[in-house]
């Protein structure tokens, strides 16, 4: 139960969506977009959060689309995981949403919270951060498509009252050749010790990881030494694993050496499927 009252909004516009927003928020009810649900009603039920309003994207035409151009794959931002798994039209996408939570959950929770919601992994970012995806966006300044990397730096940084309205993947990316793995402590769904995402563009490795620092990263720096043929395996694993740009979590399965340990192994893994040609 939500211990509390609050004023729900379905609106069947953007434009809906907004003045909804505005006036929530002129009345001081602290408004909030609201797609799946999961992680807002948990929040709520906690007393973590207490938004008077909650504004509920599912109506929306656009941010329901799923559709394919010869340019682009256009993914609505309330498409749940499961949709998009089930679409099987971008298989990286589809392996890192396939290891969040179960099947039933996965049928609830959208590619839009995922990408916006507290939880520091959103594992759905990863295959976006290498894949050269754009965002577009939707707020007071009305419609914007912008770079996912230059909105999404381990969270997004959104303008008040802004939301996310699509997400759109390259077409090289959606055929590239790719890899995905998640570590979990023990059980196959749990949050990630390392959850990392791979691609590959003109041969050269990009990579993006969650589950060791506290928000999901891509560094160039990493890539440049794994991409690095002049240095064996263990080389590259080991230098790679030794530069990541936070300290690593180790207040969860494990210690941060011990999660850092993992990584370096993983990316072993990585270069050694890649080099045998089973990747
Ligand atoms: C059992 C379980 C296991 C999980 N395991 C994992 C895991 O292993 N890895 C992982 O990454 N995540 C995991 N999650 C977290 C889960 O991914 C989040 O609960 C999810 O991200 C929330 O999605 P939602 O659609 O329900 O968002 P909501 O709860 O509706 O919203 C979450 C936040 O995003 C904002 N928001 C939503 N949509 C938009 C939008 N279009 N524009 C702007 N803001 C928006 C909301 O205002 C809110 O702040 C797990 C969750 C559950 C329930």
């Amino acid at each position: 139960m939500i211990p509390f009252d609050f004023i729900y909004c379905r609106p069947s516009t953007l434009k809906e969506a907004l003045d909804a927003y505005r006036q929530l928020q002129s009345e001081g009810k602290n408004p909030v977009y609201y797609a799946g649900g999961s992680e807002i009603i948990t929040l709520c039920r906690a007393g973590e959060i207490r938004p008077g309003g909650v504004i509920d994207l599912k109506n929306i035409p656009e941010c329901k689309a799923l559709a394919l151009d010869e340019r682009a794959l256009h993914i609505g931002s309330v498409c749940t995981l499961n949709q998009i798994k089930e679409s099987k039209l971008f298989n990286l996408l589809r392996l890192a949403c396939g290891r969040i939570a179960d099947h039933t959950n996965q049928c609830r929770i959208t590619l839009g919270g995922n990408l916006c919601g507290s939880i520091i992994y959103r594992e759905t970012s990863l295959p976006l951060l290498i894949s050269e995806a754009e965002l577009t966006l939707f707020g007071p300044e009305g419609e914007r498509r912008i770079a996912f990397d230059k909105v999404f730096k381990g969270r997004m940084e959104l303008q008040p009252g802004e939301l996310v309205l699509q997400i759109h993947i390259p077409s090289w990316a959606l055929k590239a050749r790719h890899y995905h793995v998640k570590k979990t402590q023990n059980e196959k769904i749990d949050y990630p010790l390392v959850s990392l995402a791979a691609l590959w563009k003109e041969n050269r490795l990009r990579i993006a990881v969650s589950g060791l620092c506290s928000h999901p990263f891509r560094s160039d720096q990493m890539e440049a030494v794994l991409n690095n043929r002049a240095l064996s395996r263990d080389v590259r694993s080991k230098e790679a694993a030794a530069m990541l740009p936070l300290s690593p979590l180790s207040d969860r399965a494990g210690s941060g050496e011990y999660c850092r340990f993992v990584f370096q192994n993983t990316l072993h893994t990585l270069l050694e499927e890649m080099e045998n040609g089973k990747i």
